[in-house]
């Protein structure tokens, strides 16, 4: 019989009574390998009413020792690291280097959160007013929640919870509904490391339970990482119900293409950061921009493109896997469809892609469009898929307009080797993340992850500094300590100096 995985509830791994299960597949067989529940109100309900508890112990426990936990917990998830990936692999399809990359960037930030004590310093001034000092405190603010999406289970709860929970607060997660395994796994290993019962929880669910999170009034914030329609939802629905929220969400990434680039450089890099991970990257490129004679070099991508071949992940030459699932598929065919209809160019189709032995996978094959223009919707909308469309200009300045003129912001990068255009590009593009000759540019955790415009809801991003102040607040004080034999009278005005 297919096992039920357990949720995390008040430190044990219960089985839930939930009536509602989602199939957990195989993306390259549609093998059920689990079933996901739908978490019941009372077991969201406890969930919450351990972490709330919990938090009162835990806020009190002192910096060095929540460092101490994150510092065992890094060290448990690096000697875990292949048995996660493989693991990650299984749930999601994703080639075993690919899964690797998956653990590795979230152990970086786990690495991070071991830091806390120096991120959490707070700011003194001595004599603000005479015999007067102010400090400011950086205090935790209880319950937070994740809500995380399928196409990172491993780095994007571990974007969360590990610095949430080092700042004091307890952390309540809800992973995609379509990978819940791994980060089930993330979760032994942190109790593990010995983290305390009730710091953390894992429910389990989708729009039903994450709803019932969003306007909980013990929940005081949401960090959410998902689509954009979802993401606007949370950003809505969190806020107005008087949380903290940050929702990262879907992205359009362009590369620019100089004709002063290396060649051989733009379309190695190019290839890999369009199609690796089937494209189900919100970092992926989707639209490269070629500039003036550039475009002389889109029959060599489409060539090197045709190269590619997805395939099992246990297979070493895989170059990427399946789509997580068949609805996911059924939608990039849709847009690829669109796409010929509108009247762009496919010079490369991988919609009748096959992998021998495996004939349920849910596979494409790498796709190339040119010819795209702003309108359609393979341009307009996220494809999440290994898909990529070209666009010409004549000018640098007309591939930063394009850029600009896109709703998203999360990532772009310009390939050249003109100091001059890069430190133009850089300065005059709207989104959030910059890459000059690096096509994905996702900063390490001592940054934060900042994409812009429609790609993110809220102000303080992913890890980094920005985190830490996400999960907590400044509280300032303000003291004067008499000398006992100085008696002032009543003093009643503002005093100013
Ligand atoms: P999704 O929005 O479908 O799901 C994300 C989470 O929201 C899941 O936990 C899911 O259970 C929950 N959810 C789904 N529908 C909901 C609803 N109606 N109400 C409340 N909760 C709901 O996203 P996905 O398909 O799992 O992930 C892919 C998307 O995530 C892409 O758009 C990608 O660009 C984006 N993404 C963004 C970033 C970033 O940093 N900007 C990073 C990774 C992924």
């Amino acid at each position: 019989m297919t096992k039920t995985i357990p949720q995390l509830i008040d430190g044990e791994w219960r089985e839930s009574r939930a009536r509602e299960l989602i199939e957990v597949t195989d993306p390259t067989t549609q093998e059920v390998l689990a079933l996901a529940p739908k978490a019941t109100a009372e077991e969201i309900e406890a969930a919450v009413a351990s972490a709330k508890e919990t938090f009162q112990s835990w806020r009190e426990v002192p910096v060095p020792e929540r460092a101490r936990l994150m510092l065992r917990y890094q060290q448990l998830l690096k000697d875990h690291h292949d048995e996660l990936a493989e693991l990650l692999a299984s749930e999601t399809g994703k080639t075993l280097a690919d899964a690797k990359g998956d653990v590795w960037r979230g152990i970086e930030v786990a690495e991070h959160a071991a830091n806390v004590a120096s991120l959490m310093m707070g700011e003194t001034v001595e004599n603000v007013a005479r015999e007067i000092d102010t400090a400011s405190w950086v205090q935790p603010l209880g319950v937070c929640v994740g809500i995380t999406p399928f196409n990172f289970p491993a780095m994007i709860p571990l974007w969360m919870f590990p610095l949430a929970i080092a700042c004091g607060n307890t952390f309540v997660l809800k992973p995609s509904e379509q990978d819940p395994l791994t980060p089930n796994r993330l979760a032994e290993l942190f109790i593990e490391a010995g983290a305390p019962k009730g710091v953390l929880q894992v429910i389990h669910g989708g729009r039903e339970q994450v709803d019932a999170l969003l306007t909980h009034p013990d929940v005081r914030a949401i960090s959410f990482v998902g689509s954009v329609s979802v993401g606007q939802h949370i950003y809505r629905t969190g806020t107005s119900h008087l949380k903290r929220v940050q929702a990262f969400a879907g992205a359009k990434n362009h590369m620019v293409v100089l004709p002063d680039a290396h060649k051989d450089q733009v379309l190695s890099n190019l290839v890999g950061a369009s199609c690796g991970a089937a494209g189900q990257r919100c970092m992926a490129i989707s639209v490269a921009i070629f500039v003036g004679e550039a475009r002389q070099w889109i029959p060599e991508l489409a060539a090197q493109m045709a190269e590619l071949r997805p395939g099992h992940w246990r297979d070493a030459h895989s170059a990427f896997g399946p789509l997580i699932s068949q609805q996911a598929r059924q939608r990039v065919l849709r847009l690829i469809a669109e796409g010929k209809a509108e009247g762009a160019e496919c010079l490369l189709d991988g919609s009748q892609c096959q992998v021998p032995g495996y004939p349920k996978g849910n596979w494409l094959g790498p796709t190339l469009f040119r010819g795209v223009s702003p309108k359609m919707s393979l341009y307009r909308e996220e494809v999440f898929g290994p898909v990529l469309v070209c666009m010409e200009v004549d000018s640098l300045d007309a591939a930063i307009a394009l850029v600009n003129a896109n709703p998203y912001g999360n990532g772009t990068s310009l390939f050249t080797r003109s100091g001059g255009a890069a430190r133009h590009f850089q300065h005059a593009v709207e989104v959030g993340q910059v890459g000059i000759n690096v096509p994905i540019p996702v900063p390490l955790p001592f940054f934060s992850f900042t994409g812009w415009k429609g790609s993110f809801y809220g102000d303080l991003h992913a890890y980094g500094k920005q985190a830490v102040r996400f999960y907590t607040e400044t509280k300032t004080v303000t003291s004067r300590w008499f000398d006992d034999s100085a008696v002032a009278g009543p003093n009643l005005t503002i005093q100013l100096k």
